[in-house]
């Protein structure tokens, strides 16, 4: 007779790779594994996966969260800035200890998901992703989430992802509307197909200028995590691909249709990764002894509208401007001098991470 019990021993002894091949009531992905759609080989699936989260702020907090708990069996977790207070109004994975401690986010993610699970294995890595480190950071992950706060980086990710044929889960949020779509390489448009060039800089709010509401966040980061699930179950045929957008306050949803890879797309349909290849990426420079940094976008980027930008900043600090040139002091500390086209100097810091970060949050990339 082979009762259940049998088969759980049975697997438990024989192989650890099936060990999620039955999944018992006592089991903690009972619930999850009930799921039809999922069941146990699903679950077993999701604990040899290992999926990379790009930005661990308010989106990659919250996908993470999900994923940490539905047991995904390996989490790699980059961020390159610091928890602060203004954070913990969305970004559920830190306290107000993280905060007072200015504990950098991917230590204080693992922490609090080994917490929540600690029969995953994750990962964290407190840096920058740029064209230089993103295929020793993305190397063997199956699956890439977008946690990001700038479009630079979210082009970088595309190329590298449509390079290596690895999907990546688009995520953005601000205000009360967000935003996400899979993208899976030579299958789906991808984010170039869609929007060729990113905003200017400075032509777009910030999370850190306009604000954005927690459940916004959450909605998209679970839908982030649904198609991550999808994906990583095999359930591919159930994945949402179009464009899914909301405005949580309006109460309104969307879902833009996309028809597939543009043959004329640069990046999936002409080869050519602008960002990977390091040609679209704005630099960053510290300016020995000067306690600053320099950041210069891509030569091609528009003006940027100093005034309206000034406007924006006027609730988070003291700012001064002129036809061609924005100058002053955020709450922080940092100094902001703003240069029409683009090129920016960061001063109170020689940390080009500080910088970068600064210039993602209040001018926009
Ligand atoms: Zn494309």
């Amino acid at each position: 007779m082979c009762s259940i019990e049998h088969i759980r021993l049975f697997f438990s002894i024989n192989d650890a790779a099936t060990r999620y091949a039955v999944v018992m009531p006592t089991d903690r992905y009972h619930r999850q594994a009930l799921v039809p759609t999922v069941g146990a080989e699903g679950q077993r699936r999701l604990g040899e996966s290992t999926v990379l989260i790009v930005g661990c702020g308010a989106l990659g907090s919250g996908s993470a969260d999900l994923l940490a708990r539905a047991g995904v069996g390996r989490l790699r977790i980059v961020d390159r800035d610091v928890v602060e207070l203004t954070n913990l109004q969305r970004q559920v994975l830190y306290d107000e200890q993280d905060a007072q401690a200015g504990t950098p986010k991917a230590v204080a993610a693992r922490k609090r998901l080994q917490r929540i699970n600690s029969d995953i294995n994750i990962e964290s890595i407190v840096d920058d992703v740029d064209a230089s480190n993103i295929g020793a950071i993305a190397q063997d992950c199956d699956l890439i989430i977008d946690g990001l706060d700038n479009f630079e980086t979210r082009y970088l990710l595309n190329d590298f992802s449509t390079s290596t044929k690895r999907p990546w889960i688009y995520g953005g949020a601000i205000g009360v509307t967000g935003m996400s779509a899979i993208m899976l390489p030579h299958d789906t448009a991808c984010l170039r197909c869609i929007f060729p060039d990113p905003p200017s800089p400075g032509t777009s709010p910030t999370c850190d200028t306009a604000g954005v509401l927690g459940p916004v966040i959450s909605r998209v980061a679970a839908h982030q995590a649904m198609q991550a699930i999808k994906w990583l179950t095999g359930n591919t045929d159930a994945i949402d691909r179009t464009l899914h957008s909301f405005d949580a306050w309006a109460n309104t949803q969307h879902a833009m249709t996309r028809t597939g890879p543009d043959p004329n797309c640069p990046c999936c349909g002409h080869g050519i990764y602008d960002w990977l290849e390091g040609g679209r990426a704005a630099s960053s420079t510290v300016l020995c002894g000067r306690d600053a940094v320099q950041i210069k976008p891509e030569a091609s980027q528009g003006a940027i509208p100093l005034r309206q930008l000034a406007d924006r900043l006027a609730d988070h600090g003291t700012f001064h401007c002129t036809a061609d040139v924005l100058h002053g002091r955020l709450h922080n500390g940092l100094e902001m001098t703003v240069f029409e086209n683009g090129r920016a100097l960061i001063k109170g810091t020689d940390s080009t991470e500080d910088a970068r970060s600064a210039y993602a949050r209040y001018i926009g990339t």
